[in-house]
């Protein structure tokens, strides 16, 4: 049963050699073979390493040696993320068997903390989707209803964490792909500030906004998770030189006096009233803590899910470019010259959301259309960020709901309207380049309900402080029943 543990409590144990890590990752791996046939988290699992990593943090434990906060605790990685001679496919056709030649700034980072990488998890090809149903490989299932999605686009390392099959897990967020996915499964998932994780060996979907992050089933797990990978990084030009913070040590619980705006443009026509009464109870519990609630406007909320329709596809067409058939992955058999092996090739391997996105992006970066789409689309994102700099001059964090509804059956027909809007409270962070983090809220019929804290820039210890406190006083780690 030590799969119900979170990954805290699991180091706490192994310091304190009530456990070995061999047993940690034997359980783990116990687990995930009863559960995996039902719920399709993984697309690549990696027993005997992860074993061979364990007893070497066993030889550590027994010769004395100080164990660092993450060492010998199982962790899954989006596959999205690449690793070194390991399968790194974003679940599509394109790059089925591709293997990883070096690994992303992230993984280097957990390997010299001592965490153990178990596998690669499901999620929507080139992350493009809210329900992992895009991956050309397989569905995933949210543990809580076998029949349900565990939303997307990181939907396999939510899955995975909700349902014991590891503690902690890494997701990639660009609209929403973490947040929504742990709002969905009842986790704790956080989207950093643009800059403040390395994207180095992140597969690009749209750079501007992709931004990788710890999921887990604690806040406090989730702060120690972003203790490791977070920092500058030379390797991507987008990372910042911001000092990193110990993010464990704003967990105190108190939030007295803490200012959290409410902004009243996602109290939308459309979001469930169940949603509305679990996010308004929040708010409550937040003010019973001692902070002080503010009601905010973020007037041009609105247009966020349109611009961001316009930047990520746009960014995405420019960045798919590279799947051509020369360089990486997937080629067609049969061509009849350089264009037609091109075409061929990346008619087959893309699915058809990733083909759409090309074509919408391809279109609204055309000389004709630029300057309707794409530009205006560059000014509305401004306008975005300036709401929010004008809020956070009044509030020290913002709280909203983090999705319209609870998790959806797969077998739904939604259109892709329906599916654009499921990210309408994740999308306005990433537009303005800001940390996000959902935290479980409540259930409706016994499904999970997450509540968003959008913090300032950098800041993201505020916003663990605030998650946690609230963690602490209100919320009950529960596990499905699966
Ligand atoms: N659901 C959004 C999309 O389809 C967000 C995806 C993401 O964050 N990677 O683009």
């Amino acid at each position: 049963m030590l799969y119900k543990h979170t990954a805290t409590e699991l180091s706490k144990m192994l310091k304190n050699k009530e456990v070995t890590a061999t047993e940690i990752i034997t359980d783990i791996f116990n687990r995930i073979e009863e559960t995996e046939e039902r719920l399709g988290s993984f697309l690549l699992l990696k027993k005997e390493s992860a074993l061979e990593k364990a007893k070497i943090v066993d030889e550590k434990i027994a010769n004395g040696e100080e164990l660092l906060p993450l060492e010998g605790i199982p962790i899954a990685l989006k596959d999205n993320m690449v690793s070194k001679g390991d399968l790194t496919s974003a679940a599509s056709k394109m790059l089925a068997n591709y293997e990883g030649i070096y690994d992303a700034t992230v993984v280097k980072k957990l390997e010299d903390a001592g965490a153990i990488i178990i596998g690669k998890t499901n999620m929507d090809e080139f992350a493009m989707g809210s329900t992992t149903k895009t991956s050309y490989v397989k569905e995933s299932k949210n543990p809580w209803d076998l029949e349900r999605t565990p939303g997307g686009s990181s939907g396999g390392s939510a899955s995975a964490v909700a349902g014991g099959q590891v503690p902690i897990s890494l997701g990639s967020d660009t609209g929403g792909s973490i947040r929504q996915p742990a709002a969905f499964c009842g986790i704790v998932g956080l989207k950093p500030t643009y800059g403040r994780v390395s994207r180095y060996g992140l597969m690009a979907f749209a750079s501007s906004l992709d931004q990788i992050g710890p999921m887990g089933k604690s806040v406090e797990d989730v702060a120690k998770l972003l203790n490791v990978i977070a920092g500058y990084d030379e390797m991507d030009a987008t990372s910042m030189e911001v000092e990193v913070p110990d993010y464990t040590a704003s967990l105190d619980g108190n939030i007295k006096g803490m200012k959290i705006g409410v902004p009243k443009e996602y109290f939308i026509e459309g979001l469930d009233e169940n949603i509305k009464k679990v996010t308004e109870d929040a708010i409550e519990n937040y003010r019973k803590l001692g902070a002080e609630i503010v009601p905010i406007s973020l007037k041009n909320t609105e247009f966020a899910p349109a611009t961001y329709y316009i930047l990520a596809p746009a960014e995405a067409s420019s960045n798919l470019a590279r799947f051509d058939g020369v360089r990486y992955g997937y080629r067609a058999d049969n061509y009849d010259g350089i264009m037609d092996m091109y075409v061929k090739t990346r008619s087959q391997g893309f699915g058809s959301e990733v083909k759409k996105r090309i074509m919408i992006g391809t279109y609204v970066l055309s000389a004709g259309y630029y300057d309707a789409y794409y530009r205006k689309a560059q000014k509305v994102r401004q306008l975005i960020k300036n709401d929010f700099d004008n809020a956070f001059k009044k509030v020290d964090v913002i709280l909203t709901p983090a999705t319209p509804g609870t998790s959806f059956k797969l077998t739904d027909k939604k259109t892709p309207v329906e599916l654009y809007l499921e990210d309408i409270f994740t999308i306005p962070a990433n537009l303005a380049g800001i940390p996000g983090l959902v935290i479980p809220a409540g259930k409706v019929d016994n499904l999970p309900v997450g509540i968003q804290l959008i913090g300032k820039a950098f800041d993201e210890a505020t916003l663990l402080k605030a998650g946690d406190a609230y963690e602490k006083a209100y919320t009950k780690m529960e596990m499905p029943k699966l």
